[in-house]
């Protein structure tokens, strides 16, 4: 009989022995489990608990209120046959064009994967080298190459997104090389050093189906008769040539503005939308682990919050927050500064980080074009770029910040950030009711999470892509006012996320070969 039991409670000191305290607490011999739910319940710092769900699998019969007849989830997808003459084509191997990708080819599809950056193996090196030697790639960097903008990140695998289509996506992070907590950590992260693992082994499997990549390949232009007619630039040599399809899903994530605009240009129907603006903030590791976990800390994975607060109707919250993680310098065009973070498996760093973001609307930036949302981004970016001119970030410790003073140097917590801090005003690259947010932000956090406002904790300057200022409209179909192109993902303002960019690829290809299936 498999039995689920909720609500399973152990001390985070006795995770290693959990086997033997389900064999004692239910008096049995001969029995298998499996994890289905891991949490951490912190509410109470002198008496930190895990807690599980549980299936258990016995003969012998269990008493116990939390128990019930363990039902196994069989979810799966149907992959019909793709059934038109035409070969599909993604543009962008980010999370969307991924599970695009994965689908359709499995549908028998071939599809055409176009990707401006390098092969992660590749991308890893031109990130070195910026990191080095302050040369971008513009082309392959943090935002561009295969696996998308969240490679280099903490992999964080959490969405407000319902569907069976989150276990679908972690089901195949896992079968394509992710360690299996993800199937049932509260909080489930990948790390780095994993992402780049798995973003190789699904192109793999995508070319072993009959799929096709084109890295350093840059889609350019397009024009439309029976068939849309794409321009590929070969980026190798400036060579371009065209490819015919009736189906082009455009998974370009955020950060690709020039292809944006082309867009724009070639009449695709988009609205400005609401993104957000900030800081990242970097804490010692310890400090926020003691602070979420007080003495438990030590038997625990470094910890994570999540905060938000409101004031004069803007919402002020942390975002991606990276647990012993690092700040990434994470521009795609020169002369720009443009923060954000990442992490290994193990979230092992010294520091903790995240960002401190505040609402921007389109009534802050709208001028009457619904490319402004970037046009805002981009004017701060190269604001933050001006002050030190040399990529060293613009930045400032809480208790300066606060004061409406200038740090001179850092204090008791080292940096991260990998080329070097311009100690300013943070005004003087972001606009005043994101200064004001961040700062009612810090006051407010701190009355959550003690310690958040450590005068030495390091603000760095600017974080502005967290989801895209405009989104390119389609139908119920998924299809923009071009027939054949469907706007998918992120960079088109249907995702904030690796989660939800993956389910908007998915949900879009399962469209396109008309697959149904029950939520
Ligand atoms: C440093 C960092 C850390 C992050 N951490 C997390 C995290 O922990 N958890 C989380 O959920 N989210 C995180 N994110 C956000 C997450 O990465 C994005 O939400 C997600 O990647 C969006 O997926 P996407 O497929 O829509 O677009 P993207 O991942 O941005 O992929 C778009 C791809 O399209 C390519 N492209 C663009 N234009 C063209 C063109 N014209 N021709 C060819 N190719 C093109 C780009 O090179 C890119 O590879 C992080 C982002 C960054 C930058």
């Amino acid at each position: 009989m498999k039995y689920q039991i909720d609500n399973f409670k152990i001390s985070p000191k006795d995770f290693d022995n959990l086997e033997s305290i389900i064999k004692s607490r239910f008096k049995l011999d001969d029995f298998k489990y499996k994890i289905l739910h891991k949490s951490i319940d912190a509410r109470d710092k002198s008496n930190v608990n895990l807690i599980f769900r549980l299936m258990i699998e016995t003969n012998k019969k269990i008493n116990n209120k939390n128990l019930t007849i363990y039902e196994e989830d069989n979810f799966n997808l149907p992959y019909p046959k793709y059934s038109y003459n035409d070969r599909p084509v993604i543009v962008g191997f980010g999370p969307a064009g991924m599970f695009s990708g994965l689908y359709l080819a499995r549908c028998g599809a071939k599809p055409i994967i176009i990707e401006r950056g390098g092969k992660v193996e590749d991308r890893k090196k031109d990130i070195l080298e910026f990191i080095k030697n302050k040369k971008l790639n513009i082309n392959s960097n943090i935002q561009f190459g295969e696996g998308g903008a969240g490679t280099f990140s903490d992999g964080k695998l959490t969405t407000s997104v319902k569907s069976k289509l989150n276990k679908f996506i972690l089901n195949e992070f896992v079968k394509h090389g992710a360690k299996d907590d993800i199937l049932y950590d509260h909080m489930p992260h990948i790390g780095t050093d994993y992402l780049e693992l798995i973003v190789k082994n699904i192109r793999e499997e995508i070319i072993s189906l009959g799929g096709e990549f084109y890295f350093n390949h840059q889609f350019i232009d397009f024009d439309k008769d029976d068939y849309l007619n794409l321009t590929i630039k070969n980026l190798n040599n400036n060579d371009c040539f065209k490819i015919k399809t009736n189906h082009l899903l455009l998974c370009i994530g955020h950060s690709a503005r020039d292809t944006i605009k082309k867009l724009y240009d070639k009449k695709l129907k988009m609205t400005q939308k609401s993104f957000s603006m900030g800081v990242r903030i970097e804490h010692k590791k310890n400090d926020i682990d003691y602070s979420q976990y007080g003495e438990f800390s030590k038997y625990l994975p470094s910890a994570y919050y999540k905060l938000s607060t409101h004031k004069d109707d803007r919402g002020i919250y942390t975002f991606c927050m990276c647990p012993g993680g690092y700040v990434m310098a994470s521009q795609s065009e020169e002369n720009t500064i443009l923060v954000n973070g990442m992490s290994n498996n193990k979230r092992d760093g010294e520091n903790s980080n995240s960002a401190i973001l505040v609402d921007v609307k389109p009534e802050d930036y709208d001028k009457g074009n619904e490319l402004d949302g970037i046009y805002y981004q981009e004017y701060y970016e190269k604001l933050a770029f001006n002050l030190s001119k040399d990529y060293r970030a613009p930045a400032n410790l809480v208790k300066e910040f606060l004061n409406d003073e200038v740090a001179k140097d850092l204090r008791s917590i080292n940096t991260t950030y990998p080329h070097g801090l311009f100690f300013t005003d943070l005004g003087k690259c972001l606009p005043n009711f994101v200064i004001n947010g961040i700062k009612n932000g810090i006051i407010g956090f701190d009355r959550k999470l003690k310690g958040f406002n450590n005068p030495d904790a390091i603000l760095i300057g600017i974080e502005s892509r967290s989801s895209s200022p405009v989104r390119i409209l389609r139908n119920d179909e998924r299809i923009s006012n071009i027939d054949g192109i469907y706007p998918v993902g992120e960079g088109c303002g249907y995702a904030g996320g690796i989660m939800s960019a993956a389910i908007d690829g998915l949900r879009t290809a399962l469209t396109i070969v008309g697959c149904e299936y029950k939520e």
